[in-house]
C-alpha cells in the first residue's frame, strides 16, 4: 500500500541506487560531481530520519531532518554553480538554511504550528528548485548540452512550482494537516512529488555531465591541444563542408597557409617552451585578426591554415598582408617578471577557390604559394593566380628579416 512511510523508504533505496550511479562519474574529474554525491547522502539520512518520525527523539526527525533534507538541495544548487564556474552564494545559502531550522523549532517547540512549517520549507526548497532551473537556462549552452540542460531546469521549474502550490494550499491553513505525512491524497501527490526530486535531479546532472564529457573528447578530436585551433581533421571536414556550400551559391572561398620562418632559431634560442608559447600566441593573434566564421587551422608543427568563406582573392591578399603585419610586430613574454622580445615572422601562401577545384587542390596552390614566399625571402605574402595553379605571383614586399 502507497504510505507516506513507503514512499519515504523506497525513496531512501532509489538514492542508494542514484549514488552508485554518480559514483561512476567521480574519475570524470568534472566539478559539481563531489557536490551531488554529498546531496544524495544527505536526502538519504533525511530520508530516514523522516521516515523514523514518532519512534526517535522528535530533534532528529523534524529539525536535523529539515536541516539535511535542506543541504542536499543546498549542495545540488553549489554542485550547479561550481559545474558552471559560476560564485557559489555559500554563507548566504547556508546561513538561510540555519534561519530556516531556526525558525522550524521556534515554530515547533515554541508554537507547534504545522502550516507555518511547511511554507517555510516550502518557501526554501522552492526558491533554491528554481534558482537551479533558472541558473541552467541561463548557462551558456554549447553543443550536445542543449537538450539535458533544458530538461533539468524544466524539471527544477516544474518542483518549484509544486512547492509554491504546497505552500498555498498547506502552508497558509487552506487545507489544514495533522502531521506533514498525513495520508490524504492531495498530500501524498506533493509527498510523492518531493520524493522525485533528488531521483530526477540525479538523472538530470548525470546527463548533464555525461554531454560534458562527451563535448570534452570531441573538443580533444577537433581542437590541438597545444594551441586550441582546429585540428587537421576538423579542418578538412569544415573545408569540405564550406566547399559544397560556395560551389553551390557561387561564392568565394580562400585560402591562407602560413608558417613560422625559421622557426628552429627560435626553439635553439629560446627552448623548446618558448617555442610552444609562440605557436599559442600566433593562434590568439590570428583568432583576432580573422572573423568568427573563418576557420584556423594548425595543419603541421609551426604551420597553421586559415579557411576564409567569402572572401575573393583581392580581400584574401589584404587579409593576409594584414595577419603577416600583425604577426610580425608580436612580442612574447617569457614569464612574469622576465620579458622577451620574441621577434619572429610568417610566410603566407594565399590562394582562392576557382570553379570545380577540389580542397587538396586548392591546398596545393597554397602550398606552392608558400613555398615562393619562402624562397622569396620569407617574412612575405604570395597568391597563387587562380588560372595559373603552377605559377604563383609574388604580390606584397618581402620585409628584412628582425636581427636575431
Ligand atoms: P622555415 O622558415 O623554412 O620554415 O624554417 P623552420 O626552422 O621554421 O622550419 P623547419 O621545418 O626546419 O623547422 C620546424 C621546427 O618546428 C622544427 C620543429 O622542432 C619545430 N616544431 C614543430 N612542432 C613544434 C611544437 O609543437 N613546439 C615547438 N616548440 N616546436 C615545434
Ligand atoms: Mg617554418
Ligand atoms: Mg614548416
Amino acid at each position: 500500500m502507497l504510505t507516506p512511510f513507503n514512499l519515504l523508504l523506497l525513496t531512501a533505496v532509489f538514492g542508494v541506487v542514484m549514488l552508485f550511479v554518480l559514483l561512476s562519474l567521480m574519475r570524470s574529474g568534472i566539478t559539481g560531481v563531489r557536490h551531488w554525491l554529498a546531496a544524495i547522502v544527505c536526502s538519504i539520512v533525511s530520508l530516514l530520519l523522516y521516515a523514523a518520525r514518532g519512534k526517535i527523539a522528535p530533534i532528529l526527525t523534524f529539525e536535523l531532518a529539515n536541516a539535511l533534507y535542506g543541504a542536499a538541495i543546498c549542495l545540488l544548487y553549489t554542485g550547479v554553480c561550481r559545474f558552471l564556474s559560476r560564485p557559489v552564494p555559500a554563507k548566504l545559502l547556508f546561513g538561510t538554511l540555519a534561519l530556516l531550522i531556526a525558525l522550524i523549532a521556534v515554530f515547533h517547540y515554541g508554537y507547534d504550528l504545522l502550516h507555518v512549517r511547511i511554507a517555510l520549507v516550502s518557501i526554501f526548497h522552492g526558491g533554491l528548485c528554481l534558482a537551479i532551473g533558472l541558473l541552467l537556462l541561463r548557462a551558456p549552452q554549447t553543443g550536445p548540452t542543449h537538450y539535458s540542460y533544458r530538461f533539468t531546469a524544466f524539471m527544477a521549474i516544474l518542483f518549484a512550482f509544486a512547492h509554491a502550490v504546497r505552500g498555498v494550499v498547506h502552508g497558509t491553513g487552506i487545507e489544514e494537516l495533522s502531521s506533514a505525512f498525513q495520508s490524504a491524497p492531495v498530500n501524498l501527490l506533493f509527498i510523492s512529488l518531493g520524493a522525485l526530486v533528488m531521483p530526477v535531479f540525479t538523472m538530470g546532472v548525470v546527463m548533464i555531465v555525461h554531454d560534458r564529457m562527451m563535448e570534452q573528447a570531441m573538443a580533444a578530436a577537433n581542437r590541438d591541444f597545444l594551441t586550441g585551433a582546429w585540428s587537421r581533421r576538423a579542418f578538412f571536414e569544415f573545408a569540405d563542408r564550406e566547399l559544397v556550400r560556395v560551389q553551390r551559391n557561387r561564392r568565394a572561398l580562400s585560402l591562407l597557409l602560413f608558417d613560422v620562418d625559421h622557426f628552429k632559431r627560435i626553439n635553439d634560442t629560446h627552448g623548446h617552451a618558448i617555442g610552444d608559447r609562440v605557436l599559442t600566441e600566433i593562434v590568439q593573434r590570428t583568432e583576432k585578426e580573422l572573423r568568427g566564421m573563418d576557420c584556423i587551422a594548425r595543419v603541421g608543427g609551426e604551420e597553421f591554415a586559415a579557411l576564409l568563406p567569402e572572401v575573393d582573392a583581392a580581400s584574401a591578399l589584404v587579409v593576409a598582408e594584414r595577419l603577416r603585419a600583425a604577426l610580425g610586430t608580436h612580442v612574447v613574454t617569457e614569464g612574469p617578471t622576465v620579458n622577451a622580445a620574441i621577434a619572429y615572422t610568417v610566410s603566407i601562401g594565399v590562394a582562392t577557390l576557382v570553379p570545380s577545384e577540389s580542397i587538396a587542390e586548392l591546398m596545393r596552390r597554397a602550398d606552392i604559394a608558400l613555398y615562393e614566399a619562402k624562397a622569396g625571402g620569407r617574412n612575405a605574402v604570395v597568391c597563387a593566380v587562380p588560372d595559373s595553379a603552377d605559377k604563383p605571383v609574388i604580390e606584397v614586399r618581402t620585409l628584412p628579416l628582425p636581427a636575431r
